[in-house]
C-alpha cells in the first residue's frame, strides 16, 4: 500500500462514520417528530372527551332542575287548591276591620304580658260570624274578656270572641259557618271597640296564633 493508498482509506472511513451520524440524528429527529405528533393527538382526544362529558352532565343537571322545579310547582298548586277547597267551609269571623294588634306582642297592658289573641278593630255593633260550624259552649261576662262567646268546634277547637257589645246565641246552640254569633264592642279591658279573637286547640289554656291558624284554613286575613 502506498501512502496514497493509506489517505485514501482513513477519508473513506471517515466519510463512512459521518453519514453513519447523520442518519442516527436524523432517524432520531423523525422519533421525536413521531412523538410529540402523537401526544398532540392524545391531547386533542382527551380534550373532545372532557368537552364531552361537561356537555352531558350539564345537560344532566338541566333536566333534574327542571323536573324539580316542575315537582315544586305541581306541589304549590295543590296546596292552593286545597286552601281553596277548606276555605269555602270557614269564615272570617268579622268584616270591616283592621288588624290592631297579633298574638305574642308584649306589654304592661295585657294580664299575662303579652297578647293571647288577635285583635280585629271594628265600629261597635259590627256582625260577628261563626268561622265554622260548631257548638256554643260558653256565653256571658268574662272579667277582663268583657261578653264572651266561646265556639267549640268538632274537632274539640275552642274559638273565643271577647269584648262583645252583645250575644245573639246561647249555650247548646248548633251554628254552622257564617251563622250571626253577635256584634263587635268595648266591654272588659279594653281601649276601643274591636274583637279580640283566641283559639285554644282542644280547649288547651294557651292559645295558638289566631292569624296562622285563619290562615291555615285557606282564609285571608
Ligand atoms: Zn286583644
Amino acid at each position: 500500500m502506498t501512502d496514497a493508498d493509506t489517505e485514501q482509506g482513513a477519508a473513506d472511513a471517515g466519510e463512512a462514520l459521518r453519514a453513519r451520524i447523520m442518519a442516527q440524528v436524523e432517524q432520531q429527529q423523525d422519533q421525536a417528530e413521531a412523538k410529540a405528533a402523537a401526544e398532540a393527538v392524545a391531547a386533542a382526544e382527551k380534550q373532545a372527551a372532557d368537552a364531552a362529558a361537561k356537555a352531558e352532565q350539564e345537560a344532566k343537571d338541566k333536566a333534574a332542575a327542571a323536573k324539580k322545579e316542575a315537582a315544586e310547582e305541581a306541589a304549590k298548586k295543590a296546596e292552593a287548591e286545597r286552601l281553596a277547597e277548606l276555605a269555602k267551609q270557614y269564615a272570617l269571623p268579622t268584616s270591616s276591620y283592621t288588624l290592631s294588634s297579633t298574638f305574642g306582642q308584649a306589654g304592661a297592658y295585657w294580664s299575662s304580658g303579652y297578647h293571647t289573641g288577635l285583635d280585629f278593630a271594628a265600629p261597635t255593633g259590627t256582625l260577628l260570624k261563626a268561622v265554622h260550624t260548631g257548638t256554643i259552649t260558653s256565653a256571658g261576662y268574662d272579667g277582663s274578656y268583657g261578653y264572651k262567646t266561646v265556639l267549640t268546634l268538632d274537632d274539640g277547637t275552642e274559638i273565643w270572641y271577647a269584648h262583645q257589645s252583645s250575644i245573639s246565641v246561647s249555650v247548646g246552640q248548633q251554628v254552622n259557618t257564617g251563622d250571626v254569633i253577635g256584634r263587635v264592642g268595648a266591654t272588659g279591658n279594653v281601649t276601643g271597640a274591636h274583637l279580640h279573637l283566641e283559639v285554644h286547640p282542644g280547649g288547651s289554656t294557651s292559645g295558638i296564633d289566631p292569624l296562622a291558624w285563619l290562615q291555615s284554613m285557606g282564609l285571608s286575613v
